[in-house]
């Protein structure tokens, strides 16, 4: 059995669409990567994180009851949990965070669990890069394969810790627009070749709607997304990708270019479920059978043949 330490926020979220708006619900990266990992039977799944006095019990149990330790979610009692808000434009692709309160995030220092610093697989939420690399240099020894997840507000006001950050990680999962910041191309081949030399020997790029590209030097990789009827709400779809690219690669034990490629078709697919609702609401009633349903469908979208003379 792998074991699997996530790292990142678990939030309070506030959101607004075209379909609606929400008060405070629960949100965060670590969050919506442990509902996705928590799909795949045969792993050791532990969160680490902070949360602030005013966190609802309840929202911590539907962690531990989907099988994710939360030995390493410190509760800062007198403090406030970390709150995002965001509103999303008609195209549902593009949003504007309203606000980011680091609250509790200000001042933490992450603390893996002592049994989960042997951990294979280990997955960094969007946080500070500073604490992605307290993490990575928790571990007692090197993990199988380091996953890095970050975003344009860290890029805006951590590069170089990025950037220091990014030398001990095997893949990183950015989204388009972020791959084009970090490495400063357009196109989004030769952004993956310029993150290839900064340390990952992984690049993928998510891109919403229109997929996810994994690239190893010259080998390259396309996974569409699931065209959908209806997108309710983008948020968290990045997470939950990260978190079945993750859960996948930790039940398997096998971090081979081909099996990245099945790694990230089930992270399309979880994400695919996630934006059907409101914040984490889908992850909460999904079914193996369904999982199962959609990855055919995934199959049926992707697969021709051709004969080529
Ligand atoms: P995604 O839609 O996958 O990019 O992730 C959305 C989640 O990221 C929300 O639940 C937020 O709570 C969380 N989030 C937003 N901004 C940040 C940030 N600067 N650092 C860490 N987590 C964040």
């Amino acid at each position: 059995m792998s074991k699997l330490v996530i790292v990142g926020t678990v939030a309070f979220d506030a959101i607004e669409t075209p379909f609606g708006k929400t008060d405070k619900i629960l949100g965060g990266a670590a969050t919506y990567i442990g509902f996705s990992a928590a799909n795949f039977d045969n792993i050791d799944a532990a969160a680490v994180s902070v949360v602030g006095g005013d966190f609802p019990q309840e929202y911590l149990n539907l962690l531990t009851e989907r099988k994710i330790d939360i030995e390493g979610v410190e509760v800062v009692k007198e403090g406030k949990t970390f709150f995002w808000s965001g509103k999303y434009h008609n195209d549902m692709n593009s949003r504007d965070t309203l606000a980011t309160e680091l609250n509790v995030l200000e001042h933490f220092t992450p603390v893996v669990p002592e049994s989960y610093q042997d951990a294979e697989i280990v997955m960094l939420g969007n946080l500070h890069p500073l604490t992605q690399q307290s993490v990575l240099d928790q571990m007692s020894k090197k993990p199988k394969l380091a996953i890095l997840d970050t975003m344009n507000f860290w890029m805006d006001i951590a590069m170089d810790d990025l950037k220091a950050v990014l030398k001990n990680v095997d893949v990183i999962t950015i989204n388009d627009e972020e791959a084009r910041q970090l490495s400063g191309e357009y196109s989004l081949v030769n952004a993956a070749k310029k993150i290839h030399e900064m340390g990952p020997k992984y690049v993928v790029i998510k891109k919403g709607e229109h997929g996810a590209l994994l690239f190893n030097d010259e080998n390259m990789f396309y996974a569409p997304a699931l065209p959908l009827a209806e997108v309710f709400d983008p948020t968290g779809a990045g997470d939950t990708f990260a978190g079945g690219f993750a859960g996948y690669i930790a039940k398997t034990g096998n971090v081979s270019f081909d099996n990245m490629k099945k790694a990230v078709i089930y992270g399309s697919a979880l994400a695919s479920f996630c934006v059907e609702k409101f914040g984490t609401e889908r992850m909460l009633t999904l079914t193996d059978k369904e999982i199962y349903e959609r990855l055919q469908q995934f199959k049926d979208l992707t697969q021709f043949e051709i004969e080529l003379k």
